[in-house]
């Protein structure tokens, strides 16, 4: 079993996808384990987001992802960090593949309805950064 955080980003909070996110996941056997709504200040998207610090999207990024509220979770299954970014597609809609969460609903390549864990690592300081041990409800 692995586990991941996924975050359904300000954009999909607005377009009503919050269901349609986890229904994707919860559809392909990824249990949710965790959850909650948060709008995230300025600096707490900075924080999550720090890996991106020197890039030149950074400050639009952390921008859009304090823009309005989001749903943060964690995520459990088998090999969940590769499936879950499978399910999401490609960080830029145009090349994501057919049937994808950012092909279906994504519209640009900062927009993009959807966010998961990419490593192991990034997923371990990313679940510490919203859930502590006692909100997470391992099945
Ligand atoms: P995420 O980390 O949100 O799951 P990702 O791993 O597919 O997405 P990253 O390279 O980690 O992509 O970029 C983080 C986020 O920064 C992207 O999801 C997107 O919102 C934004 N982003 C990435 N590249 C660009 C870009 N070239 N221009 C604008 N925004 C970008
Ligand atoms: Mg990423």
């Amino acid at each position: 079993m692995e586990r991941t955080l996924s975050i359904v980003k300000p954009d999909g909070v607005g377009a009503n996808l919050i269901g349609e996110v986890l229904r994707r996941f919860e559809e392909n056997g990824i249990s949710v384990v965790a959850l909650r709504m948060i709008h995230l200040s300025k600096k707490q998207a900075e924080g999550f987001y720090h890996v991106h610090r020197e890039r030149p999207f950074f400050g639009s990024l952390t921008d859009f992802m304090s823009s309005g509220p989001c749903v943060v979770m964690v995520l459990e299954g088998e090999e969940a960090i590769s499936r879950v970014r499978a399910i999401m597609g490609a960080t830029n809609p145009e090349e994501a593949d057919p049937g994808t969460i950012r092909k279906d609903f994504a519209s640009g390549i900062e927009k993009n309805i959807v966010h998961g864990s990419d490593s192991p690592e990034s997923a371990a300081y990313e679940i510490g950064y919203f859930f502590n041990q006692l909100e997470i409800n391992s099945r």
